[in-house]
């Protein structure tokens, strides 16, 4: 994904920001890393450049 997505993602659960973490980016967008809601305590995940925002909880 591009960092520029970043400011119109949102927490699936609460709709709160979600922090930006690379773990991998080339020039263009970011491969692996994930995006971490504080209030959920929660860290969706972005692999192969695609994030994966399916609501979850911290339990699961
Ligand atoms: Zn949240």
């Amino acid at each position: 994904m591009k960092r520029t997505l970043l400011p119109i993602l949102c927490c699936p659960v609460c709709k709160g920001d979600l922090e930006l973490r690379v773990k991998e980016e080339n020039e263009v967008e970011i491969l692996e890393g994930g995006l971490y809601c504080a209030a959920c305590d929660v860290e969706y995940p972005i692999e192969e450049g695609i994030p994966d925002l399916l609501p979850r909880t911290a339990a699961e």
